[in-house]
């Protein structure tokens, strides 16, 4: 039985969803908190605390025995955000209930012994299969022994923790192949099999699973390293082939006849030509998902079979960190952060980021200037199948790395971009609304493209009435053109036009200036800052500056 004690109003609120959830399993406990909690505790053997952590605690102190005998207990904050297995994570289930609680209430579940907290440290997130002695590695894993890590290939695992290397009493084995097994050793099965599949009309999806079995067998190959089924276009819809791959929770892909026939096979055969134009579909469709042939066709009565092993991509992330404060960085490039076993970028941008890293992530910093020799470092890495998170303030795709990484990147890498706020936007948000019609960004940086080209573009942007975004727009060596940049600018509008220019945006020290086009100081423009010029229509409303979206309704 489970206990409901719950005094607060939200909490009986959310103690009645708990019990309206598993009304055969729930007792509410209703009255003062303490003689509740001393009823329950006797009657029940897993309680639910809507009240805080602290007040919990102080109420079951005087009740605990031994996690042996005491009931599992779980608190649910007043708002109904967390729920956190408090004692009894394991003997009790606390943990269990926890997740069963949270999932109701859409609660957050917070546990916080060891092993149901982090599984295989780092591992777990890949979500590949585990077989063997999962709770012996784990233990040794967290325990910081010297834990033996092998692979047949390098995949773009995040990173391993610093006690895992060539050896060790416990191991862990990466391999798609059926290899044995002591009781000291994890296998992780990588997604690294496709499966083709023919097929006659009318197939059962247990013929198909048995050829498949059959093959792995034959192959002396895992089911769990089963990535993907594949077969012909016009086999796409047949039940059996797609019962299958849901049974395995695989995707099926499905390729046109015409692309399998161009595929070299060993066992071309007549008859698949004839029905469905392809001389091949087993192995031409597992060679379309993977890279090289492991088990040739198999037959049985309506199916074929064939495997074929797909080869490990790298993986690079281009990640934007956001212009500084942390709040401003992207969850998902906090994600991709902790994903990457190696982080490359300039050391001023890491250091905003090292504690997210995740122990054991190899971290390649390098000065200003050395853009070409990080973007390749960042490439080659992945190219060796790491996966690799190139790092950039803003966004890593403006004036920043995430080109000259992809202009040598190949096809052989798979590549994440994780967006980021640029210094343009959150210049734009201290000053107002700046950029509510259209603007033109132009850099103001000569040191990779020749002046003429870009006094060029700053006309353009000033006869096409473009509110303006200026990045780099000075330093101590190049300190004249912001100046002439303005005076084209003033050429096109008004003195008044408003300006604003921002100092380290949402970093220590931020600075923002609001200003007229004709009294901005270039003096006061430095390479931490970004301008922004105002295009006609740009005004200022109580102090802040807006270009209205020009919609007729807007009260002008
Ligand atoms: N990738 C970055 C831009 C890098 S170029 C982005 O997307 O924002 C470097 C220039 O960006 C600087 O010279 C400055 O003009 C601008 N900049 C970057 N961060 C800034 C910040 N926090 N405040 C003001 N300007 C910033």
């Amino acid at each position: 039985m489970i206990g409901l004690i719950a005094i607060t109003m939200a909490g009986r609120a959310a103690a009645a969803r708990l019990a309206a959830a598993w009304p055969a399993e729930t007792r509410t406990y209703d009255g003062p908190a303490r003689q509740a909690l001393q009823r329950a505790w006797t009657q029940c053997d897993g309680l639910v605390c809507f009240l805080a952590v602290g007040a919990t605690t102080r109420l079951i102190a005087p009740l605990l025995d031994s996690k042996w005998f005491d009931p599992a207990v779980v608190c649910v904050d007043e708002p109904g955000r967390y729920a956190v297995a408090l004692v009894g994570g394991h003997a009790a289930g606390a943990n269990a209930l926890c997740a069963r609680v949270a999932d109701v209430l859409g609660a957050q579940a917070i546990v916080t012994t060891a092993t149901d907290a982090t599984g295989l440290p780092g591992l777990d997130t890949l979500g590949w299969p585990a077989e063997g002695a999962i709770a012996q590695v784990s233990r040794a894993l967290l325990d910081g022994e010297p834990v033996g890590f092998t692979a047949d290939e390098t995949w773009p695992l995040p990173p391993l923790p610093v006690t895992v290397g060539e050896a060790g009493l416990h191991r862990i084995v990466v391999t798609d192949r059926i290899v044995p097994v002591d009781e000291n050793t994890v296998v992780l099965r990588p997604p690294s099999l496709a499966a083709g599949i023919g097929a006659s009309r009318g197939v059962s999806a247990e013929e198909v699973l048995a050829l498949l079995d059959e093959a792995l067998a034959v192959g002396g190959l895992s089911r769990g390293s089963v990535a993907a089924l594949a077969t012909v276009e016009a086999k796409a819809g047949e039940e059996g082939i797609v019962e299958a791959a849901r049974a395995g929770g695989w995707p099926l892909h499905a390729y046109p006849a015409g692309q399998l026939a161009e595929i070299d096979v060993p066992n071309p055969g007549e008859a698949a030509l004839a029905a469905v134009g392809t001389p091949s579909v087993a192995e031409a469709a597992a060679l379309a998902r993977g890279d090289v042939l492991v088990v040739p066709k198999r037959k049985s009565a309506m199916a074929t079979v064939a495997l074929a092993r797909i080869h490990p991509r790298g993986r690079l992330a281009l990640v934007g960190l956001g212009p500084g404060d942390r709040d401003l960085v992207t969850p998902r490039a906090i994600e991709e952060l902790r994903r990457a076993s190696v982080v490359v970028g300039l050391d001023q941008y890491l250091d905003q980021v090292r504690d997210v890293l995740r122990p054991g992530t190899r971290v390649l910093g390098s000065g200003l200037g050395e853009e070409e020799r990080r973007a390749s470092t960042a490439v080659t890495q992945a190219r060796q199948g790491h996966a690799v998170a190139l790092v950039g303030s803003g966004d890593a795709g403006v004036y920043a790395m995430a080109s000259p990484a992809l202009a040598i990147a190949g096809t052989d890498i798979d590549v994440v971009g994780v967006p980021g706020v640029t210094a343009g936007l959150a210049a734009a948000a201290l000053l107002g609304a700046p950029l509510g019609h259209d603007h033109a960004i132009i850099s103001l940086s000569d040191l990779h493209t020749p002046w003429e080209v870009i006094e060029r573009r700053i006309r353009a942007a000033a006869e096409g009435d473009f509110v303006v975004v200026f990045y780099n727009p000075r330093s101590a060596d190049r300190d004249w053109q912001l100046g002439a940049a303005l005076e084209i600018l003033a050429g096109h509008r008004p003195p008044g036009t408003p300006a604003g220019v921002v100092r380290d945006a949402f970093r220590d020290g931020q600075r923002v200036l609001l200003t007229t086009l004709a009294e901005l100081d270039p003096a006061a423009v430095d390479m931490r800052s970004v301008v922004i010029v105002g295009a006609a229509s740009t005004r200022m409303v109580a102090g802040r500056m807006i270009t209205p979206r020009g919609y007729k309704w807007h009260p002008s």
